[in-house]
């Protein structure tokens, strides 16, 4: 019998953490209890957009965020609300997060962001492969437009560092765009795919 047999443990909070886990932590023989405060139908893991992006791996403390978080944090449907309050820790935290919201952070931040990603997007693949547990998984790629110049110069940006992260992403012509979504009006500058993207429904 091995040391972690019928050990119990108890995690709060049934998103996506919590319930992946779980899920490891009893197929290493734990007894796992998940406990929520809610019916987790309405939280961030069940209502996010199911996109698996290796390509993305720019953290949340990058130049720019710091004015746009500001306006954000105020804002209870943004996606960086912060409940206002005059808490020690969180102020240290706010404070931590500007310092880091610099070029050389973001520099820093591709690699492990990249794996990170890469790593989930294989255990996705395993999950997706278990009988029964359908979410939907599609590996179909993302393709992303982009409308004015400054997103454009942004586009050809992000593909040159998607690529030297060893990342298949490349810019791609309006002709082909137009092949793969032939119903489309299109209104773009430049766009891109990234064949390594993954989508799915999020479950809880
Ligand atoms: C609009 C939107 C779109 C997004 N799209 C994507 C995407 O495409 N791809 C991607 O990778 N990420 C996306 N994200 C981010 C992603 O959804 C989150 O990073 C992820 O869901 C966080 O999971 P979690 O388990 O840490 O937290 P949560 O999903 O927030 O789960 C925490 C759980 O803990 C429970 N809980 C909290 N406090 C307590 C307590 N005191 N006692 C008991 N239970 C408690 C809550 O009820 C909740 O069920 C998106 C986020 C948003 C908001």
């Amino acid at each position: 019998m091995s040391s972690t047999q019928g050990k119990q443990v108890i995690i709060v909070g049934g998103g996506i953490i919590g319930l992946s886990s779980a899920f490891y932590l009893q197929e290493a023989g734990f007894n796992v209890t998940v406990v929520d405060k809610s019916d987790m139908l309405n939280g961030c893991s069940y209502g996010n957009a199911g996109y698996l992006c290796p390509s993305h791996f720019v953290p949340l403390a990058a130049p720019g965020i710091v004015a746009q978080g500001f306006k954000w944090m105020w804002n209870a449907k943004s996606p960086f609300y912060v409940q206002p309050r005059l808490d020690k820790d969180l102020i240290s935290w706010g404070l931590q997060f500007m310092k880091s919201a610099n070029a050389a952070h973001v520099k820093r931040s591709a690699l492990p962001l990249r794996d990170i990603a890469l790593l989930s997007k294989k255990l996705y693949e395993e999950w997706a492969a278990i009988p029964g547990l359908d979410f939907a998984y599609e590996p179909k790629g993302m393709l992303e437009f982009f409308k004015d110049e400054a997103s454009a110069h942004h586009a050809e940006h992000s593909v040159k560092e998607s690529r030297a992260l060893g990342l298949d992403a490349r810019l791609i012509g309006r002709e082909e765009v137009q092949q793969m979504e032939p119903n489309a009006k299109l209104d773009i500058r430049a766009q891109y795919t990234s064949p390594a993207m993954r989508s799915f429904t999020p479950i809880s």
